[in-house]
């Protein structure tokens, strides 16, 4: 791979050699099996399976990084894990448990390692994925599952380098994600209904667009697949939530913004978990959103009825990335034992 190339490709698009299987079949022995690497191919399910008809799935996100010196490093895996698990609760497919979780993540990594970029030059990015692959016509669990994990080298999300500022919308008609449903938990059902908006806010020009509450629409949630801090002084503030899959969090619980809630107490900053509304969002001095795919990527323009709030990249937006880049590649101190070697 010519990694100055990466950026060439569409993310996500470059295939590598090995997957990571493991399978559960509730009518036998009713635990996950070993997990097997092997070449990466199709899966073959039958037309029943109830991942097919009724969207019994979920994915986890997460990424492998080289170190200055060579180094593969992924960062707090059995988060992923636990998120995974309480995933699989609401959707009543059998949890992975820990050790097989993360034990099929270091597998995999490893037996694709050579498509872990340089530092400075990518990183690989790792998706989980467990569903009900087994057949069921009636609306019921599925007899069986699997846990499958893939990878792809990957660049910067959205276009440009990782810190050119996006232009996001405020999204006005549609939402993400009401109480009681599963927009706290990575249900795959969850994501589809997402295009559209999102062409949408792409064909107006923005990158990307920011979802409000259903209820009142007043409240900022979420971009599809990344979580938002808005910056006033030296506030720094993010949408709550209850976490561990409570059914009323409407916002997903990241692992990206529970370390930047933690780093920024430490480094001093005045962190505020709360409903955020739209107008503290036009008034504030910095935001970006926030996760494993985007990693921290700064709001440059936030649109809303016809109001702009123009933004540069602040200095607490560099700060965070900083830290939070130095921490998982090894140049910051990492006092949580929060990254875990693989060689
Ligand atoms: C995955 C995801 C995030 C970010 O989670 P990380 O653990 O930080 O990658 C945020 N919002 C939604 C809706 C997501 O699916």
């Amino acid at each position: 791979m010519d990694w100055e190339k990466l950026t060439d490709y569409a993310w996500g698009s470059v295939e590598t050699e090995f997957m990571t299987l493991c399978k559960y079949d509730a009518q036998a022995d009713k635990k996950w099996s070993k997990c097997e690497t092997v070449p990466y191919g199709d899966l073959s399910i039958p037309p029943r399976a109830s991942v097919l008809n009724y969207g019994q799935g979920l994915f986890e996100g997460m990424k492998a990084q080289r170190t200055e010196d060579g180094r593969i490093v992924i960062f707090r895996p059995e988060m992923n894990a636990r998120r995974a698990q309480y995933g699989c609760e609401r959707l009543l497919m059998p949890p992975v448990p820990t050790d097989v979780f993360v034990d099929a993540v270091k597998q995999c990594v490893l037996a694709n390692a050579k498509w872990v970029p340089p530092k400075g030059q990518g990183t690989l990015y790792i998706r989980p994925i467990v569903f009900g692959s087994g057949p069921i016509l009636g609306l019921a669990p599925a007899p069986s599952y699997t846990f499958c994990i893939y990878v792809s080298p990957v660049g910067s999300y959205f276009k440009g380098n990782q810190l050119t500022p996006i232009k996001i919308k405020i999204e006005e008609s549609f939402t993400r994600a009401a109480k009681g449903g599963s927009g706290g938990v990575k249900a795959i059902g969850n994501y589809a209904p997402s295009l559209m908006p999102q062409k949408k806010s792409k064909e107006e020009g923005f990158d990307n667009c920011l979802y409000l509450d259903a209820e009142e629409q007043k409240y900022l949630e979420e971009i599809g697949t990344s979580n938002i801090f808005v910056v006033k002084g030296k506030t720094i503030m993010t949408p709550a939530v209850k976490g561990g899959g409570d059914p009323e969090d409407t916002i997903l619980e990241g692992i990206t913004r529970d370390s930047i809630i933690q780093v920024c107490k430490d480094k001093g900053y005045e962190v505020v978990e709360k409903r955020v509304s739209v107008d503290e969002a036009l008034e504030c001095d910095e935001a970006m959103t926030v996760g494993t795919a985007v990693v921290v990527s700064p709001i440059g323009e936030l649109h809303y009825k016809g109001k702009v709030q123009k933004l540069g990249v602040g200095p607490v937006t560099q700060d965070i990335y900083d830290t939070l880049l130095g921490i998982q590649t090894g140049t910051h101190e990492d006092k949580r034992g929060w990254t875990v070697y693989l060689d």
